[in-house]
């Protein structure tokens, strides 16, 4: 208690305005009393909780995760790029691309189909399967736009009418094209039938088990066969086949769990294909055919070796698997779920056993120095807390008793609010809650300091304390963990477990990162892997500059990973890139969160956690990514020892079922790996992050969406774009952006490498916006309109926009450009006329050839505007006639008015003012004076000789058209 007092009075100094007399009084009274009766209610409080087993809810998160194989919605007709794979022989006559009919654009089995092949990044396109005919366009000229067919009901394919059959099936033979199908029985199923027009025979219905892989397949490349698989599959609605022709090789075999229930096959039959594959010898075919959906993990597999097979390994994933598995928080974890002793002593031991089947495999463990020995901390509580504001006695009081709720123990609840303490005492002096409060804080060594900051979270790092007693089992097992430091792999995961996305300066962020980089030196722990992970995927993604580079000046980062690009869901959809140096790769999830600790607990039931290791959600995981960096957390490898099971079950399914050569390697290797596996992921597409709340969340609170343009003048150039950009900036409610001295004034974001400068960047060339709803930012880059990247960049990050483009007789652009070209001294526009330029062949000289580019490509109208259209919806794109713009600019204004639902109207006729010395529109200003664009616009030239007008038609460098 003398340290009690002795407290009090510093604390009684900071609030003179109080009599002094009254508040020691007061204080001590409360003091002495609040102890015991807190003490007593809250030891209480935790029995009862403890008691009632109160796990903390995972559930929910766990398995919304898992279903994002199948909640995916079907995809009809975006063409997804192949990255990766072998592919691309010579000589191949048929894209790489596969054709699905599906049943609907909601049947479960074509969303199946779907998502193995988007999981592979495979390209396809589907179709609903036509009852009768209908095929689409299978060929373009001599070439094959399919490289697969997959009908996700077999019976669509078998019952073509006899001209689309003919029609499909000649296709192919002439192009080597296989055919998988699925045959799903249903209760009108006949029992026993022949497949129309195939020697072969179809029995349905049945209940199948013990299933084996047969060996002598042709088409197994990963799946591996050895022992059968015991046990009944899933269902009773298998279909088998039979046949006595030698084209049909089985690929799955099982036995009917009763043998009465195929009587024409008699019971001498022991093993009945339920997958086979068709080798083409009956009508030079091949086909793989399923005798049921996908459900069946093993027919997955099957699956994706049928692809590669039939599309011989164009659409096929090596047989390399790259595996890294985190243990996030290595110190941070509450009571009772930190690693103990003997849990240390097992994930050695465990690793070294993997390393029998994972050469060299090496836990990665992240740490925030903070928590070492005293981090009985709930991380979901550290971010709870961090998250919100500290501003009132609400929140304090909501944290502490949610700390108490959760964590059944008080002390640590105390413990965590030493950070806040000084807040405490300035907002909530006079609240009885704090009488009640402080006197524990007090008894439990937390100072009471006076408040510097506004700022609580800045504030945290400035408080050392003595920690409060804790569980010296686990402080033990930590000491354990430092002493084997050469055996495990290391990554920073900031000092105090802070969200970087909070810090705005540079410095404060590189401060903390000091602090857990004092704290690895001083341990022994190695600090160049040059890896490194931000709590809660923060500031990773969407991009938080100063943590890059922050993470670059202090530790050296150069890689690191999260699940939020470009969103955590669906997970298949994850990808990489590389921003400032720094690449991110995509992080995977493998079921297992903090709170799933006890495998009898598992969400669901322990079943769950076991059907994603043996054939689910984790085994596709691995299946379907060359590299997979699984995220997992301390909590993990105490109590049952989760993340242990978890892969050394994973990985001795996969050696059993799959032929994978799993291996791993550190992070900046691996990163060097995937890049080249998917050179093409470098480059990221950066998006609106006010789209995805969980990006919204985590991106600094001090940038806002507002602060991007609603409006984008996209050009082309010379057609009036710069006059409209000033007609538009003299509207009230529109503001331009700020002017880019590099790029002649237009930014230039979406179409070069400032696009690789970030979004900060982009969003620095608009005013922070005022409180007014009328801001309405735009700006004008006239080669947007022609970029190949532009319009998919913009739409990523703008998807609301507007967007306004001006045209004007392509001919009379492609003259102006070459015009401006001469009006800039460019040596190749003087040097040749405007005929030698457009006329130009291959083996013109490049400089030419390059002008000639710039003065045809960008005119050619319908090609670049299709590209804009396919990535903004038509009611958001406005296309301006340029000639109109010159001769009557204020009705033009009009429409623009109304395109962009302004909430002012400018009767521009009435600034607008025909500047006949120009010979063009100009700004009207007060006392009749024009403000016109510079001597570089609206320049003067002689006209186009008439003669290359009729050559820029005949040889049809813009359009089959002509309009002279
Ligand atoms: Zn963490």
């Amino acid at each position: 208690m003398l340290g009690c007092v002795s407290r009090l009075r510093r604390l009684v100094r900071l609030v003179r305005h109080l009599p002094l007399q009254t508040s020691l009084l007061l204080l001590f009274l409360f003091c002495t009393v609040s102890v015991f009766v807190s003490a007593y209610f809250l030891y209480g409080a935790k029995q009862e909780l403890e008691h009632s087993g109160g796990g903390v809810a995972g559930g929910e998160v766990a398995s919304a995760v898992y279903d994002d194989l199948r909640v995916s919605p079907s995809r009809l007709l975006p063409l997804r790029a192949v990255s990766g794979g072998p592919g691309g022989e010579g000589g191949v006559r048929t894209d790489p691309v596969v054709l699905v009919f599906v049943e609907s654009q909601y049947s479960q089995l074509g969303q199946d189909i779907v998502a193995i092949l988007e999981s592979g990044r495979f390209r396809y396109r589907t179709e609903i399967s036509p009852g009768k005919g209908d095929m689409p366009t299978l060929t373009d000229k001599e070439h094959g736009r399919f490289t697969l067919v997959i009908y996700e009901n077999i019976l669509k394919y078998v019952n073509l009418d006899a001209w689309n059959r003919e029609l499909l099936d000649k296709y192919c033979v002439e192009y080597g094209v296989g055919i998988i199908g699925f045959f799903k029985a249903n209760e009108n199923s006949l029992l026993s039938a022949q497949l129309k027009g195939f020697p072969l025979f179809l029995h349905s219905n049945l209940g199948l088990k013990d299933c084996t892989v047969n060996s002598k397949s042709p088409l197994l490349f990963i799946t591996r066969s050895g022992q059968p698989l015991p046990g009944p599959l899933p269902g009773d609605d298998w279909t088998v086949f039979q046949s006595n022709h030698s084209t049909y090789e089985p690929v799955l075999l099982a036995k009917t769990q009763s043998a009465e229930s195929v009587p024409s096959l008699g019971t001498m039959v022991a093993l009945l294909p339920s997958v086979v594959q068709d080798l083409g010898l009956h009508d030079g075919i091949q086909r793989v055919l399923f005798g049921n959906n996908l459900n069946f993990w093993l027919h997955k597999l099957v699956f994706v070796d049928a692809v590669g097979f039939l599309t011989g390994k164009r659409l096929s994933l090596s047989l390399e698997r790259h595996l890294l598995v985190d243990i996030d928080d290595i110190f941070v974890g509450k009571e009772g779920t930190r690693m103990k002793v003997d849990d240390v002593k097992a994930l050695l031991e465990t690793q070294r056993e993997l390393r029998n089947h994972v050469p060299n495999f090496t836990f990665n463990l992240g740490y925030s120095g903070k928590f070492f020995h005293a981090g009985k901390t709930d991380g979901s509580l550290w971010y709870e807390t961090h998250t919100s504001t500290h501003t009132s006695m609400y929140t304090l009081h909501r944290f502490l008793w949610d700390c108490i709720n959760k964590s059944k123990q008080y002390t640590y609840c105390f413990y965590n609010l030493r950070t806040y303490t000084a807040l405490f005492i300035k907002q909530t002096f006079f609240s009885p809650f704090r009488l009640f409060i402080l006197p524990l804080l007090l008894s439990c060594s937390v100072p009471v300091l006076p408040l510097h900051t506004s700022h609580p979270l800045t504030f945290s790092p400035l408080i050392h304390l003595p920690s409060c007693p804790g569980s010296d089992e686990e402080d033990l097992g930590d000491d354990l963990l430092l002493s084997y430091v050469k055996e495990f792999w290391w990554f920073p995961h900031m000092w105090s477990h802070m969200q970087p996305h909070l810090f705005h300066n540079q410095s404060v962020l590189a401060e903390q990162m000091l602090l857990n980089k004092r704290f690895a030196m001083e341990h022994g722990i190695p600090t160049n892997m040059g890896y490194a992970v931000a709590p809660h995927h923060s500031g990773v993604y969407p991009v938080h500059l100063q943590l890059y580079d922050a993470w670059k000046k202090v530790w050296g980062i150069r890689v690191t990973s999260t699940e939020e690009y470009p969103h955590l869901k669906p997970a298949r959809f994850r990808r990489g890139f590389i921003h400032s140096g720094v690449s991110v790769l995509p992080r995977q999830t493998c079921g297992l969160f903090t709170h799933t600790i006890f495998y009898k607990e598992y969400p669901g039931s322990p079943n769950e956690l076991d059907k994603l290791i043996n054939g689910g959600e984790l085994f596709l995981t691995v299946l379907l990514n060359p590299i997979s960096i699984f995220m997992t957390h301390l909590s993990n490898y105490g109590n049952d020892r989760l993340g242990l099971y978890t892969f050394k079950s994973l990985v001795a399914f996969l050696q059993t079922w799959t032929n994978l050569r799993l291996q791993t390697l550190p992070p900046i290797q691996l990163a060097q790996r995937y890049f080249s596996l998917f050179p093409n992921e470098r480059d990221p597409l950066w998006q609106d992050p006010c789209e995805d709340k969980r990006h919204k969340d985590i991106w600094s609170k001090e940038k806002t969406c507002d602060r991007f343009p609603k409006l984008l003048v996209i050009g082309p150039q010379k057609t009036g774009s710069t006059a409209l950009y000033l007609f538009l900036g003299m509207h009230p409610d529109l503001t331009s952006n700020y002017p880019n001295k590099e790029t002649f004034e237009e930014i230039q974001f979406f179409n070069g490498h400032n696009y690789h400068r970030g979004i900060d960047w982009y969003m620095e060339y608009f005013p922070l916006p005022s409180n007014t709803s009328s801001d309405y930012y735009f700006e004008k880059s006239a080669n947007y309109f022609d970029s190949e990247v532009a319009a998919e960049r913009a739409a990523a990050l703008l998807p609301k926009s507007k967007i306004i483009t001006i045209l004007i007789n392509p001919a009379d652009r492609a003259y102006s450009w070459y015009q401006h070209q001469r009006a800039h001294d460019d040596p190749v526009a003087l040097k040749y006329s405007f005929h030698d330029v457009i006329v130009a062949t291959h083996d013109a000289p490049v400089r030419l050839r390059v002008l000639q580019n710039r003065c045809l490509v960008p005119g050619w109208y319908a090609i670049h505007l299709e590209r804009w259209l396919n990535h903004y919806h038509s009611s958001q794109v406005l296309v301006l006639d340029g000639q109109q713009l010159k001769t009557e600019p204020a009705s033009v204004m009009d429409r623009i008015q109304k395109f962009l639902g302004l909430v002012n109207t400018v009767n521009y006729h009435r600034i607008l003012a025909f500047d006949p010395n120009k010979g063009f529109w100009c700004q009207l200003l007060e006392g009749g004076k024009t403000k016109c664009l510079g001597k570089s616009k609206g320049r003067r030239y002689p006209d186009m000789d008439p003669e290359v007008r009729v050559v820029i038609c005949q040889c049809k460098l813009f359009t089959d058209i002509c309009s002279l």
